[in-house]
This record gives structure tokens, C-alpha cells and sequence, in this order.
């Protein structure tokens, strides 16, 4: 992924029409008209008043390319998190927007499209309906918590995840890591309300308001639920503790990154005889599940801790706990008070925003997460002409041709390793803007009713559609991201690339744009994804997507030692100043360590894929830049955003991706073409001595 997936609504961040594909400047003004200059000028798609030019780029790259872009874009009340990914999220939206306004005026037949889109849509639009409906929707769920004794609870606990109500852990369908083309019963950790196990311990006082914040907000939540206050403060005490034990037997997120270490495949007795005071068989029952024989699980541990737990903690305290779950799961969907309610916790306290978006943006999000491949046929049509698709696809060989040479020629790499790597970057499958087969939605009922129990009626549909593929083969065409959003993803059990529609459109992708905007902003997003294949994790799988060992133990040193190089840079990055005495937080290398290898090796491939064609190799400057300066640039273009303190401190403890800015300073300051293209001297910030220098391909 290009970034991490958005855990909070108020995380996507929207700014209408700031950037356009095609801005004059003063510098193409002056080129006289029919030159080759004007040509290539009049079709560049780049923008100079993006750059901060008082800043040197051997200083600050980041700063540099993007100041003036940064400049511009101010976070607002609504917005956490604000850079090109979000505008152009935006733009997409602003299209979707004129979607849903027309399907939600048509009702059309039961079933089509249209349909399911425009009333899902207008039922979240309907807050007068909402606060009608009061707490309706989850009441059937709480009245069976309430009745719970410890004997029920297995079948509470399936009916709640059968609600998509996240209790105590997660179950469902999945790959087998080594054996790609099969599906495994799958169970892991799961049931927590704050975002990562750490912030349930943490000393420090930052860490220590958010928990004080966060118990605060769970016993409000339970007075909106009915609760009068003295009874809100003993179940909000209680939850809290329940999560906190869950916690304690929760994994780092660096633990959960090591698909060797997930990989627990066992007899199903084996599994079970680890929590002997948990029915599995009626559980399973209740949650509808296919007869097996064998399950994985990434935590074995776990579970031995939550057999413990279970028995530990008194049936009241679990209740509290279970009726916080779907609380918290369906707060944002039920009333305006219940919104504000979830608002003060995620907006606020989490992502340092003080309003909540538009509302038609968060219903437009929830239809796209929710039916969005039913809502993504129409913005397909709308956005996303037939040529674009032909036009990335081509990019795409090329991107894959330069990693190809690359791979032939890595002086590091034995014969045998190499063969297979090869083979395996050859298996990648492309799949681009919109899948070949749309999904339907066959059996889903969505209405004009309370919105809340429309998200409840999907969940339920979600989780037994999964639940359903045990024991059945994967389906390698599956399209995982809906069309209109803007990141990318790779698959190391299909060992695909995927590029919805969203993501290929300007800045990132133009097919009207000069290469070296291309091979920046999309060929760099390319290359990441590709090399995701061959990142700390993705290594670990061979072309047919199994988890099995082909490197040789000299190769796998070889590249380990690479690897260790960019995470040691990687933790040396300051994320966010110390503040009120508090000490600075680094980024940390073993989290982020995959997605910088995918930064690093995906700009260092664009950029020879670059280099081979005819622009790359011209040595005609546009816009007064030569040709490899503006393919950094438009490298460094693609990464501008401006984050919140808190939304900041959130990615740092909990995403798999660094801060923006280390996104360019980092596989920069490794590449020497770019110090030559600028250049920048040993001495220099941006520029790494041959011993500091991170180099995989
Ligand atoms: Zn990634």
C-alpha cells in the first residue's frame, strides 16, 4: 500500500480543485512557440508555484519541491491530515457526489446498483431519520448482552461479529499463507478500542490524558445508551479493563508485520484445547461456518490469554465490555448525539480536528466502503476512460521491464536467488482501475431505513461471505480496493499489483503529462508496489504467493544487512518534536521498514524505467529543469501533506508508513543521481556517505 487504509472518518481529508494537471507558468512563457520546448511545456502538467525556491534542495528536498504547495494548503477545522493523496481523494468525491445525488432521486429497482447506492446514501443523509431511530438498530444486540451468563457467551459473541461488532478476537476466512490457492479457517487477535496495545500502558502524559480522554468518552457513551451516570462510570471502568487485558496479550506492531511468526497453521483440537472454557463448536455453529479440520493462527498465545481472561473476569464486567464493543461499532451511524459522541474521540482526541467533515462526505465514504463496487461501476464510467487504462498498463510493462534488468544485473544477488526472482516479478499479475468481472451484491438489503441497521445488515453479509470460503480455492481475480480510491496495493498470496481508477488521475498519473511527471508520481507508486514482492516481508513468498524460503542463506544476509541499513535511518528520524517536556517520538524502523524499502526500490526503478525513454534521455531543460531534476521533483511532488500534532503521533505509533516528508528525504538523500542532478556535495543534508547509503536494487 501506498498508505495505510483510513481507520478514522476523520482521516480523509478533502480540499475541492487546488491542483489542476495543466498550469501555465512564467518560465514556459518564454519559450518561443513550435519549439520543441513549447511542446513538451504546453503538456508538462507541472507547477512551479508548488516549489519553495528560497529552499536549497541539497538542504531540504521535501521543503523545496513542495513548499509553496504547502503553503497553500493550511489544515482546516475538519482536516487532520492534508496532501495530494486527499485532494485529489476530493476531486473523487466531488464526482461520486454527483452519483449519489442522482441514485438517490431515481429509486431504482431493488437490487441494481443504483439502487443499493442511492438508498444507502440517503439513509445516511437522513439525520432527522436517525435520531428517530434512536439506539433501535443495536437494541436486539444489547438486550442479548444483557441476558448473557458466562454459558452464552460463545453464542453471543458469534451473533455480535456476525453484527461486525469487533469482541475479544477476529474469525474468518483466509489464505493459507503456504498453500496460496486455499482457504483456512483464520483467528486472531482483535477487540480493542484505542488504536494500538501501547496506548492502553503507556507512562508518559501524553499517552496517560488520551487514556484519561478515552475513559471519559466511553462513559458518556454509555449515558447516550441509557446508562444513568454512576452506572456509565462502573461499565466504562469495567470495559476499559477488560481492553486492557486483551491488550496486555496483544502483539507489538512490529511483531504482527513477520508472516513467518503469523503463520501457526494447527489441527483445529490443537487450537481449541488452548481455551478450554470456550464452546468453538457451538461458536462455529452460530457464526455459520463450514466444517474443518485445521486453522491458523498468528497468536497462539492469545488465546491462552483470553481463556484466562474470560474466566478471571467477572460476567458483569464482560457484559460492560461486549456492550461497549457495539456501542463504539455503530456510534458514528446511529444519532447526532451518538456522532458527536464518536467525533469527540477520533476527530478530536485522535486526529486533533475540532469539526467533523461535511456530512455528505462521510456518507459518501461510507457507500464507497460499503458497496463500492456497485458505486464504483458509475464513477468507472464517469472517470476513467478506456485509453487511461491502455496508457497505465504500458507504464506498468515498462516499470516491470526496468526491475527486470535490474534483477539480471544486481551485483549482489547469486545466479540461483536471481533465476527465482525473476520468475516471481514475471508471475505478477496487473490489475488496473476496475475489476474485469464486477461483484454483485446478491442477497444484501439496503432501504431508506435507519442507516445503522443498514451497515449492520452489510456486516452480517460481509462476515458470512467470508466465513463461506473456507475450505474453498481463492479467487485470484478478486479486486480488493474499490475504483475511486487513491492508494495502491500488492498482494504477496496472489502476487498482483493493484490500481484503482482513483489513484490513476492527476497528480499521479495524466496520460496528457510529460514522462518525467509519470514516472515521478505513478511509475514511483508502481515501483513501490512491485518491490513490495521483494520487501522484508514480501521476499518471503515465491511467484506462486507461497510463504516459502528460495533465497539462498548467503543472498538472505546479504539483503537482511540492506534492509537493517534503512531501518537504522529509518529510527533515527525525529516525527514529532518533544512538546510540554515530553521527549521527541522517532519514527520506528522495524514498522515502517517495508513500506521504505517499497519507497526506496520504487523510486530507484521509476527512475531507470525513466531513463529509457526519449525525454528521459534529452538533455532539453523544460521550464529551465533538466530532465532528472524534474523526474525528482515530480517524485517529491506527489508527497506534500501537512498533519495535525495528534494526527502525526497517531501514524507514528500505529502506520506501517513514515511521515511524508521521510518519504522523500530518505530514498533521496540514498540515490546519487539525485545528488548528481542537483548538485548536492558530501556535506550536504540531503546527501549520504558511501558508508551511510542504503542501496537494495
Ligand atoms: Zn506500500
Amino acid at each position: 500500500m501506498v498508505r495505510a487504509a483510513l481507520r478514522l472518518a476523520a482521516a480523509l481529508v478533502v480540499v475541492a480543485g487546488l491542483f489542476s494537471a495543466h498550469v501555465g507558468t512564467a518560465a514556459t512563457m518564454s519559450v518561443a512557440p513550435g519549439s520543441p520546448e513549447a511542446i513538451a511545456s504546453a503538456q508538462h502538467g507541472f507547477d512551479l508555484s508548488n516549489m519553495d525556491p528560497t529552499c536549497k534542495p541539497c538542504d531540504d528536498f521535501y521543503r523545496y519541491a513542495n513548499g509553496g504547495w504547502l503553503d497553500r494548503h493550511p489544515l482546516d477545522a475538519q482536516h487532520s491530515r492534508l496532501g495530494r493523496f486527499t485532494t485529489l481523494a476530493e476531486d473523487n468525491q466531488a464526482i461520486v457526489h454527483g452519483i449519489l445525488d442522482k441514485d438517490a432521486a431515481m429509486h431504482a429497482a431493488a437490487g441494481s446498483p443504483e439502487q443499493l447506492t442511492g438508498d444507502l446514501y440517503a439513509s445516511c443523509m437522513d439525520t432527522a431519520g436517525r435520531d428517530r431511530a434512536g439506539i433501535s438498530p443495536i437494541v436486539g444486540d444489547l438486550a442479548v448482552i444483557a441476558k448473557t451468563n458466562i454459558g452464552d457467551l460463545p453464542a453471543t459473541v458469534a451473533q455480535l461479529q456476525n453484527d461486525g461488532i469487533p469482541a475479544f478476537f477476529t474469525f474468518g476466512g483466509g489464505t493459507d499463507q503456504r498453500d496460496s490457492n486455499s482457504t483456512i479457517a483464520q483467528a486472531g487477535e482483535g477487540g480493542l478500542g484505542m488504536p494500538e496495545r501501547d496506548y492502553y500502558f503507556k507512562t508518559d502524559a501524553i499517552s496517560a490524558n488520551l487514556r484519561d480522554l478515552y475513559a471519559a468518552h466511553v462513559k458518556r457513551s454509555f449515558v447516550l445508551a441509557g446508562d444513568d451516570d454512576a452506572t456509565a462510570q462502573s461499565e466504562a471502568t469495567a470495559a476499559i479493563g477488560v481492553e486492557a487485558a486483551l491488550a496486555k496479550a496483544t502483539r507489538l506492531a512490529t511483531e504482527r508485520r513477520d508472516p513467518l511468526r503469523n503463520y501457526n497453521k494447527m489441527p483445529l483440537a490443537q487450537f481449541t484445547s488452548a481455551t478450554p472454557h470456550f464452546d468453538w463448536t457451538a461458536y462455529f455453529k452460530d457464526r455459520g461456518a463450514p466444517a474443518f479440520t485445521s486453522i491458523n493462527t498468528p497468536a497462539p498465545n492469545y488465546f491462552v490469554q483470553l481463556d484466562a481472561t474470560l474466566t478471571a473476569t467477572p460476567i458483569g464486567d464482560l457484559r460492560s465490555y461486549l456492550r461497549w464493543r457495539t456501542i463504539d461499532r455503530y456510534e458514528p451511524s446511529l444519532t447526532t448525539a451518538f456522532g458527536d459522541e464518536a467525533f469527540s474521540w477520533t476527530g478530536k482526541a485522535l486526529a486533533g480536528t475540532t469539526q467533523p467533515l461535511d456530512l455528505w462526505k462521510r456518507c459518501a465514504t461510507s457507500v464507497d466502503q460499503t458497496v463500492g463496487q456497485a458505486l464504483g461501476q458509475e464513477y468507472v464510467r464517469v472517470a476513467f476512460p478506456p485509453q487511461a487504462r491502455i496508457r497505465a498498463r504500458e507504464l506498468v510493462h515498462n516499470v516491470e521491464a526496468a526491475l527486470r534488468d535490474d534483477l539480471q544485473t544486481l551485483s549482489w544477488m547469486s545466479p540461483d536467488t536471481r533465476t527465482q526472482a525473476i520468475a516471481k516479478l514475471d508471475a505478477i499479475k496487473d490489475k488496473i482501475g476496475y475489476p474485469d468481472k464486477w461483484r454483485d451484491y446478491k442477497g444484501l438489503s439496503l432501504d431508506r431505513g435507519a442507516y445503522a441497521s443498514n451497515l449492520l445488515r452489510n456486516a452480517r453479509y460481509e462476515g458470512a461471505r467470508g466465513i463461506a470460503r473456507i475450505g474453498k480455492a481463492v479467487d485470484h481475480s478478486e479486486f480488493s480496493m474499490t475504483p475511486p480510491t487513491v492508494n495502491a496495493r500488492y498482494s504477496p498470496t496472489l502476487n498482483d499489483i493493484l490500481f484503482p481508477a482513483g489513484i490513476l488521475q492527476p497528480p499521479f498519473f495524466n496520460p496528457n503529462a510529460d514522462d518525467a511527471i509519470n514516472y515521478g508520481g505513478i511509475g514511483a507508486i508502481i515501483g513501490h508496489e512491485m518491490t513490495h514482492g521483494f520487501d522484508d516481508s514480501g521476499r518471503k513468498y515465491d511467484g506462486q504467493g507461497n510463504l516459502r524460503e528460495w533465497w539462498t542463506p548467503a543472498d538472505a544476509a546479504a539483503y537482511n544487512a540492506r534492509a537493517t541499513c534503512v531501518e537504522k535511518q529509518f529510527d533515527n528520524f525525529v516525527a514529532v518534536k518533544g512538546e510540554n517536556g515530553q521527549p521527541d517520538l522517532h519514527q520506528t524502523g522495524k514498522l515502517v521498514l517495508g513500506e521504505s524499502i517499497a519507497d526506496l526500490g520504487g523510486m530507484t526503478i521509476a527512475y531507470r524505467a525513466f531513463k529509457k525513454t526519449p525525454e528521459g534521455m534529452s538533455t532539453t531543460k523544460i521550464d529551465g529543469f533538466t530532465a532528472d531534476q524534474r523526474f525528482f521533483l515530480g517524485y517529491a511532488q506527489i508527497w506534500p501533506e501537512n498533519d495535525t500534532t495528534q494526527a502525526a503521533r497517531l501514524r507514528v505509533t500505529t502506520d506501517p508508513h513514515p511521515l511524508n516528508n521521510f518519504r522523500v528525504l530518505a530514498p533521496l538523500s540514498n540515490t546519487p543521481a539525485f545528488a548528481a542532478a542537483f548538485q548536492c556535495k558530501l556535506g550536504d543534508p540531503m546527501v549520504r556517505s558511501v558508508a551511510e547509503r542504503c542501496q537494495i536494487w
